[in-house]
Formats: C-alpha cells, sequence, structure tokens
C-alpha cells in the first residue's frame, strides 16, 4: 500500500474528484502550508486542486491593478500569482477574500 500522506493525497486525478471533496482537500493542504509544515512536493497538488475549484466554481477573481491576471495566490498575505503585487487597497482585498468564500462555498450545480 502506498503512503498517503496523512490521507489527503488520494493520488485521485482532481478531475475526477467532486467538488467538495476537492475543497477538502484544498483546505488541508492550505491549512498545512498556513502552519509551515506542507512539503515542498504537495504544493503542486494544493494548486492544482485551487485551479480545478476555479474552474468548476466559475468564480472569477478580481483583476490584478498591475497587470490584469486574475490569480490570486494567499498565504502569510494576499498577492498576485503573476507579478507579485499586493494589495494594501481594503476594497480590493475584500472583493479577492469573497471571490475565494465563493469558489470554497457557493453551491456549484454539476
Ligand atoms: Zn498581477
Amino acid at each position: 500500500m502506498a503512503e498517503t500522506n496523512g490521507g489527503y493525497d488520494t493520488g485521485i486525478p482532481h478531475d475526477e474528484m467532486s467538488v467538495e471533496e476537492l475543497r477538502e482537500e484544498y483546505a488541508e493542504l492550505h491549512e498545512q502550508m498556513m502552519s509551515g509544515v506542507l512539503e515542498a512536493n504537495r504544493h503542486d497538488r494544493m494548486m492544482g486542486a485551487w485551479n480545478e475549484l476555479r474552474e468548476r466554481t466559475e468564480v472569477e477573481q478580481p483583476e490584478c491593478p498591475e497587470c490584469g491576471a486574475r490569480n490570486w495566490g494567499f498565504s502569510d498575505h494576499t498577492e498576485c500569482r503573476d507579478c507579485a503585487f499586493g494589495p494594501a487597497d481594503t476594497d480590493l482585498l475584500n472583493d479577492i477574500q469573497s471571490a475565494w468564500d465563493s469558489i470554497m462555498h457557493a453551491e456549484v450545480s454539476a
């Protein structure tokens, strides 16, 4: 039996997982990242789950004022994944946060 890294790397391709499963996996891995215990080789798995969720939920994140990307990263602070811009504008940060909430909690029909 293969090591499962605490049971969260199921090895199942993300496109075969349900939104609920993706959210669970992402939440767990994100939690590990925030606690500084995420293994380096698990970061891609976390990002894969996140990208799949963004596609499935069809939530559009706010545009980066610097480069126009809609791809925000969340670690100890919020920053653009494309240009590393870190917004300080509260309205923008709130919009980014509510997009995140939708991706993680909104009803999804599929
Ligand atoms: Zn940017």
